[in-house]
């Protein structure tokens, strides 16, 4: 059954349905406090001859309230069981492809890899909650990387708030929980079993996490997936939820794009570059202190164009497989293909060379090592 969205996250910006005009699109970049009206005109036909504005005043909000910082950050994917039957997604469990966990020593491994490579932000990631890789595990790894990193999120399932307040107390201070698409149809038609079938539990876990004392919560849409606007809608409204009744904890915004995987799924709702641009500077005028993030999935010419043009973090030599970072190249079997297979120091003079400086050990996590008594 077609699970009902809450009151709360209506996606229809205008009342009557009409469309977005230039007059909109010119109010929405002159308005001091945007809302997902003005995302829509800025996201609309009528914007598209406003591109080169909106790239400049994305530009200057980013620098505004981020300098010339690009904070840096790393995935390790810690295990691909799954039992979920996600139609995009490599890891679906009808996917025929390995399946391995890392057991601890070997996190242990893939840990002191990225801390080589100069990373102090950690991200890691799982499948859904399966008796290979459970909560037990994930806070054994996160037990593991708190030791070692400035920071640690996870992207894992979503838990109960007492869980997520057992990751944060053992040192977990993010969560990344994308909703993939907010369209209710949609949602159901492409989760074809398992627990993420249940929208609405997907859906106020970022709150669990939040009420649990996550400092950050990760939100975003798998773009490719449904119609692109009307989910950017619903991503400014849920991020507008969660900051009304959690000011304390912090929001961040993804931006991934459907890559070719195991199974060939093709885009429903293809979105080219050109479009991905324009929802980053959109986000960026209505959020203009939001962290946005780029991974890897994106080529590398697109990524140098929009590193501090909207985006304010990055990862970078990044593996998407288990135990990746072991491997002298990377896997054919990962999540999703890699874009942008540079090394962390190219990346990095790569952003030099655009006047940026790459940060790895962010703002958040110095916050926590001084309240923790530490040095920072
Ligand atoms: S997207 Fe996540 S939950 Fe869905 S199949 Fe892939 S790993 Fe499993």
């Amino acid at each position: 059954m077609t699970p009902r969205m809450p009151a709360w996250l209506d996606p229809s910006p205008w009342p009557d349905g009409r469309r977005a005009t230039p007059a909109d699109v010119e109010r929405a970049l002159a308005c001091d406090d945007p809302d997902p009206r003005e995302l829509a005109a800025l996201l609309s036909p009528a914007a598209h001859p406003f591109m080169e504005i909106m790239a400049q005043r994305a530009r200057a909000l980013t620098r505004r309230h981020f300098g010339r910082i690009i904070s840096m950050y790393a995935p390790l994917y810690l295990a691909n069981y799954c039992t979920n039957g996600c139609a995009y997604c490599g890891f679906a469990s009808d996917r025929v492809q390995p399946r391995r966990r890392l057991e601890l020593p070997e996190a242990e491994e893939e840990m002191a890899a990225l801390k080589e490579m100069g990373f102090e932000e950690v991200l890691l990631l799982t499948g859904e909650r399966t008796s290979h890789a459970g909560f037990d595990y994930l806070l054994e790894c996160v037990s593991l990387a708190a030791q070692r990193f400035h920071a640690v999120g996870i992207e894992a399932f979503p838990m109960t708030t007492r869980e997520y307040a057992l990751l944060a107390e053992a040192g977990c201070s993010g969560v990344t929980l994308y909703q993939e698409t907010y369209d209710p149809r949609r949602y159901d038609l492409l989760h074809r079993w398992g627990p993420k079938k249940d929208y609405l539990d997907r859906l106020d876990a970022p709150a669990r996490a939040m009420e649990a004392g996550m400092r950050t919560v990760g939100l975003g849409v798998l773009l490719g997936l449904s119609d692109p606007v009307f989910d950017a809608v619903c991503l400014l409204r849920h991020a507008g939820h969660l900051r009304r009744i959690h000011w304390k904890s912090g929001i961040t915004l993804s931006f991934p794009r459907l890559r070719p995987q195991a199974g060939n799924f093709a885009a429903m709702f293809p979105v080219d570059e050109a479009w991905l641009a324009r929802l980053v500077f959109a986000v960026r005028i209505v959020l203009p202190d939001v962290p946005l993030l780029l991974s890897t999935r994106e080529r590398p010419e697109f990524r140098d164009g929009m590193a501090g043009l909207g985006i304010s973090k990055m990862s970078a030599g990044s593996r998407t497989s288990v135990g990746g970072y072991g491997e002298a190249e990377p896997a054919t079997e990962g999540q999703f293909q890699v874009g942008d297979t540079r090394s962390v120091p190219e990346f990095c003079s790569m952003l030099r060379s655009r006047g940026l400086e790459p940060v790895f050990r962010n703002r958040d996590s110095v916050f926590r090592d001084a309240e923790a008594g530490g040095h920072g």
